[in-house]
């Protein structure tokens, strides 16, 4: 497979990802009306909302009546993921992912890295939990208050601050703490998508009579568990966990992985 190949979804991800951000960043500056708002609740074109369900969940715990246009925009946001295109969220939309992306890829390249903090993958889960129990005793949507996404999207916007300072703890964490280690393992958000994604249409199908297991695709997948088939059976990849970003396909010289629909 050629090079440009190799990172076909990796450069569309990067696109998608950067033109959310200057959709936001052109409503500040510009007045544009595509995206208001941010990736916990954004107006799209002034006419309805698109909400991240956790944050809804959340403000929700915190007793707080939402309204009838934010429901419809969960409703709308976990259909899409949740039956269609999973937890491409984390790969295609979050700017965190950016960030977590190059921690692991320059992890790869022997840069960083002990081996030996041991965590599991289901503490998200957990997290989930506890962000909302904190929330009902303190009153206020806990989770948000730490959330890097919206420090992200508001440092795009209206500059970095303390922002900054949060992406570079965690890129930090990933390179030198624990591979993945903040959104393979601790996220809530991607945790909750997660959660809702198992069924989902989109999934990787591996055809394991093309696999010669040279096991290309673990080296790169952000979570390596769900692609425990490879080198033993045919099969969809459906855990939700996995975040369709198509890199496990890319880098596949055998062509037995693809991305396969219902
Ligand atoms: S796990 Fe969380 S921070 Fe990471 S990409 Fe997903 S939503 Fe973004
Ligand atoms: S299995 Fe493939 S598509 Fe899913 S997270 Fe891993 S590399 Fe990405």
């Amino acid at each position: 497979m050629s090079k440009i190949g190799n990172y076909k979804f990796l450069v569309l991800r990067r696109i998608v990802q950067i033109c959310i951000l200057l959709l936001f960043w052109g409503t500040n500056h510009f007045g544009w009306t595509v995206l208001k708002g941010n990736l916990s609740s954004a107006k799209v074109l002034d006419r309805f909302y698109l909400a991240d369900p956790f944050a809804v969940l959340q403000i929700l715990a915190t007793g707080t009546i939402v309204s009838f246009d934010i429901i419809i925009g969960v409703v709308i946001v976990v259909i899409f993921y949740g039956l269609f295109v999973g937890r491409s969220f984390c790969s295609w939309v979050c700017p965190v992912n950016i960030v977590t992306d190059m921690a692991a890829y320059l992890r790869r390249k022997g840069l960083g890295g002990n081996k030996y903090l041991k965590l599991t993958r289901s503490a998200r889960y957990y997290i989930i939990i506890l962000s909302l129990i904190m929330t009902v005793i303190l009153g206020v949507a806990a989770y948000e208050i730490i959330n890097p996404i919206g420090f992200v999207v508001r440092g795009v916007v209206f500059g970095f601050g303390i922002g900054g300072t949060l992406l570079l703890v965690i890129f930090l964490f990933d390179l030198l703490v624990l591979k993945n280690g903040f959104c393979g393992h601790l996220c809530p958000v991607g945790g909750l998508y997660s959660l809702i994604s198992r069924y989902r249409l989109l999934k990787v199908r591996l055809d394991n009579d093309k696999c010669s297991s040279c096991m290309d695709c673990k080296v790169v997948c952000p979570e390596v568990q769900v692609l425990g088939i490879v080198g033993k059976k045919s099969g969809n990849i459906s855990q939700g966990e996995c975040t369709n970003c198509g890199r496990c396909i890319e880098v596949c010289e055998d062509k037995a992985l693809r991305f396969k629909l219902f």
